[in-house]
């Protein structure tokens, strides 16, 4: 048996244990709603933790959840497993609508638009009449399973923790798979994502729906298990309560949703009796311990409490079962001498500066073209025009005789064009391996619901048996377990190619490979450029070391301060004056 399982095997005793021994009734109730909020938390550790999207809103969800629930139960008379459903359709149309509005919001943008619509979902339910005000509704049914209430007690326990097991091991299989690596990346920007052909905003609202359906669940949960509903408890403050306990327990990691509640309702009870008498008046004193918690945790445990147990546990690496596994389908690659890229009087104003002045130049299959000059020169700017990262100010690009100008970096990515970065851009906190495989994106389909069940995992196989194709032709064959982020900046700039071959591109642009790597290493390099073209691959090499480039190019473009200098063979460089002069400074 696996680690893993043997944790989860561990797990699901102890709660039966609970739930089979005379624990008391106290007990009981405190881990049913520690069970109920931790759906609700596991929700924000998806969205805040690991997608970087902050959101104050999250009570708002359980709210509609609840009060769904309740109102159909007791207006209408509906089945609350019925109910459960229609609150879940509901939230995920409120979601998709907050959603689509708000997530192309960036920065501060976005937590200020989730406090707005979570006071007006909470003023909303304070006066409708027929939600009756701030009074709520009462009288709401508890659970039944055919003819087992399932009260309040222990079989109110073992369904909500059932529920946070199958949430926990949800998010678990889904941060684990070809959609959890493109979640994972939406933190680091959407740049490198959407240049891996990953819809950022597709993903974002994704999250934001699954973390909303989460709350929503725990919403039925608490109406269920309280018998009756007011605002107060889905207002903005809970929502902040509920980002407080993802941060205290660690909310890049599923587990430090359960810790960081438990944590905060043990800690409430506790203050909550002492408080008061050290202090001699009663009052919420404990939002001001919570308050200074908050900043102790952020400043000396800013991976929350979970981290730290985290840190202690065994991680077996990988297993490395997918040599049998299918290859994926290649694109059809270019004919011998097509052109495949054309640059026609491409040109970029940053305000006053004209970062590229009406560039013009072509690369043909089999062809690897230098792109130098020195910095400044607009050679990186030219790479975001061609990419999709930038929009053009003029000017027209064509890839394979299609004009790609103009349309979104992952669309480019799906044409066939690859690229690194000039300032790497990896998951730090990914291995090697997974980070490589989130070039393969493109080439895999399986989505949330696969991942979740597992039914992913042939396809899984395939893309990690491409990831360690890639890396180990770029001699990263030993580093597929490590962790990206412990990486040196040359090994780091490896990962970046290996990325881009995943895509199974036709043009490769290498914004400044060699940049950190040893000489050794830089041979390497060389000798795998030539393979790439060799294999009817064309490359675009932005690169500062001349021996590399005039060693590996068949034609070299010179710019300077954004216009294009001279273009010609590396010989008919390194012959010309006019180079010398701008590129070297000097005339030897
Ligand atoms: P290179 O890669 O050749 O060193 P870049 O393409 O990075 O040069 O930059 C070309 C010029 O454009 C520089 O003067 C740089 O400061 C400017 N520039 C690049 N990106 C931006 C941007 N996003 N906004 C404003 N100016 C920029
Ligand atoms: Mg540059």
């Amino acid at each position: 048996m696996t680690l893993r399982k043997t944790g989860w095997l561990a797990l699901v005793t102890a709660l039966g244990l609970i739930a089979l021994l005379p624990v008391p009734e106290f007990w009981i109730t405190q881990l049913n709603y520690i069970g109920i909020s931790s759906l609700a938390v596991l929700g924000l550790i998806l969205l805040t933790g690991v997608g970087g999207l902050t959101s104050f809103g999250q009570a708002a969800f359980v709210g509609i959840g609840a009060y769904t629930s309740a109102y159909l139960t007791v207006h209408a008379g509906l089945s609350p497993w019925l109910t459960l459903f229609i609150g879940l359709a509901l939230t995920a149309g409120c979601a998709l609508i907050l959603g689509w509005i708000t997530l192309r919001m960036s920065g501060h943008y976005l937590p200020l638009a989730t406090l707005a619509w979570g006071l007006s979902l909470y003023y909303t339910m304070g006066n409708l009449d027929a939600l009756g005000k701030y009074d709520g509704i009462a009288g709401v049914p508890g659970l039944a399973l055919w003819s087992w209430e399932l009260g309040q007690g222990r079989l109110f326990f073992v369904m909500t923790w059932a529920l946070v097991l199958l949430g926990a091991l949800g998010l678990l299989h889904l941060l684990d798979s070809r959609v959890g690596r493109a979640i994972r990346a939406l933190r680091t920007g959407s740049q490198m994502a959407e240049s891996m052909g990953i819809d950022t905003l597709r993903f974002k609202i994704g999250i934001f729906v699954l973390s909303a359906l989460l709350a929503s669940v725990s919403g039925w949960l608490y109406a269920h298990f309280q018998r009756s509903v007011t605002p107060s408890p889905f207002g903005v403050q809970v929502g902040i309560e509920y980002l407080f306990m993802a941060v205290l327990g660690g909310a890049g990691h599923v587990w430090g949703a359960t810790t960081g509640v438990t944590i905060t309702k043990l800690l409430a009870d506790q203050l909550q009796v002492l408080l008061p008498k050290l202090i001699g008046t009663s009052g919420s004193y404990e939002t001001i311990v919570f308050g200074v918690l908050l900043v102790l945790t952020l400043k000396y445990a800013p991976e929350g409490i979970w981290a730290f147990v985290d840190r202690k546990l065994p991680k077996p690496a990988r297993p490395v079962d997918w040599h049998n596994a299918p290859a994926l389908v290649h694109r059809s690659k270019p004919a011998a001498g097509e052109v495949v890229l054309q640059a026609i009087d491409i040109r970029k104003a940053f305000g006053g500066l004209v970062a590229v002045n009406d560039i013009n130049f072509s690369v043909r299959s089999d062809q690897i073209v230098g792109l130098i000059g020195p910095n400044g020169a607009g050679k990186s700017t030219t790479f975001n025009l061609i990419t999709g990262v930038l929009g053009l100010t003029s000017g027209r690009v064509t890839f394979r005789g299609e004009t790609i100008s103009g349309l979104p970096s992952r669309e480019i990515a799906k044409r066939g064009i690859s690229r690194t970065f000039q300032h790497v851009k990896m998951i730090a906190d990914m291995t090697v391996l997974e980070n490589v495989a989130l070039g393969a994106h493109l080439r895999g389909q399986r989505g949330a619901v696969a991942a979740m069940l597992r039914l992913d995992r042939s396809e899984e196989q395939s893309l990690f048996k491409e990831a360690e194709f890639q890396l180990r032709r770029i001699g990263m064959g030993d580093h597929l377990h490590e962790l990206a982020g412990n990486l040196a900046m040359g090994p780091q700039r490896l990962l970046e190619i290996a990325r881009a071959l995943c895509n199974d591109p036709a043009l490769l642009l290498l914004d400044e490979p060699a940049a950190g790597l040893r000489h050794k290493e830089k041979e390497a390099l060389a000798d795998v450029l030539r393979q790439l073209k060799s294999e009817g691959l064309s490359i675009l090499l932005v690169e500062h070391d001349m021996d590399l480039v005039m060693q590996v190019t068949d034609r070299i473009v010179v710019m300077e301060f954004g216009t294009r200098l001279i273009e010609g063979t590396p010989e008919e460089i390194q012959a010309s004056p006019e180079v010398r002069a701008a590129y070297l400074g000097t005339e030897h």
